[in-house]
């Protein structure tokens, strides 16, 4: 990594722009939540573009049997970014998110961060937006009905990101919890979509051109079983995230073409983790620049087996820092000590003290 960049004046660096969840709404809502999927698809394409720029490693777990914490990092020659993230499929049950995340941007020239932000929200928008970015490749022409197996806090955001990259209108839902299923088939139904609640996951991919599966569970799942998948469809595959934890049959994955963000994370979490250690996959950077096909035929089936790699994070970090910047949407985080001498940490300290 060569730093390149400028810095600015100490003073200028000591607050760190805080992006909560409350601006990050104000934010989403000022852009419009499909065209902010849309710009944070253009900034995950343009970093995939320039993939071999990036210093890229395996995200760093702790497994719990209640779930997984952790931390994704990259950068590349000018900004350092990373996520801490969590995925507890019980906490819904308990009240709470089964996924939660928060972020840092920084400077490689000095180490200074320039972003800190939410990321619970962005992470949702960001999965839809590479979702939504592949589909755009790999999903069979003319597609315009999508199955979403698994209707959690996940899902609208997948089927926005899924019309506006990949014109989707019409949308077959289905989840073991009719409740969850009854309030995306609200949601949607606000939305505009035309929405098919169904009552089993064997009737929502019928006649489905894209399935999407965003299921939590923490086990070896079958969510989709080899004969519910048809020659031409398109599989967004979100939900098999971590070690133990997927969502196809094993014959599904053996007559689909694989395409994968980062196969060295991918093997260890995705789908892929059931096959050989060298099954072929496509790298998805690869396609994107040109240099690898996507969809080649109407009766391929395809298969996004998205774990979520830490370069989409890092895009989402920039594209928030470049939306908030000038705006009111960020606020001022004392986070970073900044004695007027810098070896004069001590006396800092001392002066702060009580009278
Ligand atoms: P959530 O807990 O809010 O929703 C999951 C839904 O799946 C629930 O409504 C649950 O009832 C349903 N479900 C569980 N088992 C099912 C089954 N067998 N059939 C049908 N429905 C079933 O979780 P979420 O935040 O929506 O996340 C969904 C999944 O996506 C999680 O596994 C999470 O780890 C994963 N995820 C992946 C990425 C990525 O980049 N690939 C990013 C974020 C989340």
């Amino acid at each position: 990594m060569n730093a390149v960049q400028t810095i600015p004046a100490p003073s200028a660096l000591a607050h760190v722009p805080f992006v909560s969840v409350a601006d990050m709404m104000r934010l989403v809502h000022s852009i419009g939540i499909e065209p902010f999927i849309a710009g944070l698809a253009e900034y995950i394409e343009a970093d995939f573009t320039r993939w071999p720029e990036f210093d890229k490693t395996p995200r760093v777990a702790a497994h719990s049997p209640e779930g997984v914490i952790e931390l994704m990092p990259t950068a590349d020659h000018d900004s350092y970014g990373f996520k801490y993230v969590n995925g507890h499929p019980a906490n819904m049950a308990r009240g709470f998110q089964t996924v939660t995340a928060f972020g840092v941007l920084a400077s490689v020239a000095n180490g200074y961060p320039v972003l800190l932000t939410e990321m619970t929200l962005l992470t949702a928008l960001r999965t839809a937006a590479m979702s939504a970015l592949v589909g755009r490749t790999l999903a069979p022409r003319g597609a315009s009905v999508m199955a979403m197996i698994g209707n959690g806090a996940q899902c609208e955001f997948q089927a926005l990101a899924f019309r506006a990259l990949c014109g989707i209108k019409r949308l077959r839902l289905y989840d073991i919890d009719a409740a969850a299923t009854a309030k995306a088939a609200r949601n949607l139904a606000a939305q505009g979509f035309d929405v098919i609640p169904c009552t089993s996951a064997e009737a929502a991919v019928e006649g489905a051109h894209v399935i999407t599966t965003c299921t939590a569970d923490k086990t070896r799942a079958t969510i989709l079983t080899d004969n519910m998948v048809g020659s031409g469809q398109h599989i967004n595959a979100i939900g098999g995230d971590c070690p133990g934890k997927t969502e196809l049959h094993r014959d599904i994955l053996l007559r689909s073409d694989i395409f994968v963000e980062y196969p060295e994370q991918t093997r260890i979490e995705g789908e892929i983790q059931q096959l050989d250690s060298n099954h072929p996959v496509t790298e998805l950077w690869q396609v994107f620049r040109g240099e690898a096909p996507g969809r080649t035929s109407d009766r391929q089936v395809t298969l996004f087996d998205s774990v979520g790699f830490a370069v989409e994070d890092f895009s989402a970090l920039r594209y928030v820092r470049d939306r908030v910047a000038g705006t009111g949407f960020a606020q001022p985080l004392d986070l970073l000590a900044d004695p007027d001498d810098p070896r004069d940490l001590f006396g800092m300290l001392t002066r702060a003290a009580p009278a």
